[in-house]
């Protein structure tokens, strides 16, 4: 069933309105009439059931029937990302919602491109993914920062999972399994192209939140290594570990 993210409230007899491209998609792509039913949420409420009342060109709404599923909580983990290509850090916002992060901070470092990220886009992805993948939430994609900034506003209890290719990191598994118990709140920080410079590696690790790791012999690209580091969290600490 198709499965909608909406801004509204959502309770039973309720409606919900329909942005211009969602009735769109809704009446034209999916072929879907009046009476049809599809799937709503809207990071609050839950997912209900919601049939379609109209859809046209200004928009449209829902009917809210009965929910689905109760909202839920996902772990507190966010994937910070240097601003890497266009292509590449659309894949990364993707595979981060697909993956369970609940944020996506965009970093601006020394070796990053300049140029600016398109973040109404980077944000319409998240959502499209999370409507997909079946999460009750969509995570939010975050202004780009500077690194130095966001390491100096460092919330303490927040560990931070530094994907260091430099080669002294423990194994990413190791160092997340002695490095913390689940529950806790966790930022992944992947570097740019160029990696980090040798100052902001300093930097990084001087932070007592920080918890350095390895994702292997490989130098991976920023994608891939995204797409590993959210795994392995997830396996160490997440819901991929089956404890
Ligand atoms: N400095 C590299 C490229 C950086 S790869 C070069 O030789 O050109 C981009 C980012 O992916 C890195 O900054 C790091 O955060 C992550 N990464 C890639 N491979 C990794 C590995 N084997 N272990 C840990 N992190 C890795």
């Amino acid at each position: 069933m198709v499965r909608l993210w909406v801004t509204d409230d959502l309770a039973g007899g309720g409606r919900a309105a329909l942005t211009p491209d969602q009735a769109h998609y809704l009446a034209t792509v999916m072929r879907l009439r009046a009476g049809d039913e599809i799937l709503a949420f809207n990071g609050r409420d839950g997912e209900w059931r919601a049939r379609l009342a109209d859809a046209g060109k200004r928009g449209g709404a829902l009917e809210i029937l009965t929910r689905t599923r109760e909202q839920a909580e996902g772990a507190d983990l966010a994937l910070a990302v240097a601003l890497v290509k266009r292509p590449r850090l659309e894949t990364i916002v993707e595979k981060a919602a697909e993956l369970g992060a609940r944020a996506v901070p965009l970093v601006i470092t020394e070796r990053t491109n300049p140029g600016h990220a398109n973040l109404a886009r980077l944000q319409a992805i998240a959502v499209e993914a999370s409507e997909q993948t079946g999460r009750l939430d969509v995570p939010q994609v975050a202004a780009p920062e500077r690194l130095a900034d966001l390491l100096s506003n460092w919330p303490s209890e927040r560990r931070l999972m530094f994907c260091d290719e430099a080669g002294e990191a423990p194994p990413a598994l190791a160092a997340l399994s002695a490095g913390g118990e689940p529950g806790g709140a966790w930022t992944i920080l992947i570097g740019p192209e160029g990696g980090f410079s040798p100052a902001e590696r300093a930097q990084i690790r001087k932070l007592p939140a920080a918890v350095p790791v390895s994702l292997g012999p490989r130098i991976l690209r920023a994608d891939t290594a995204a797409i590993g580091a959210l795994t392995l969290w997830q396996a160490a600490l997440g819901d991929l570990g089956g404890a």
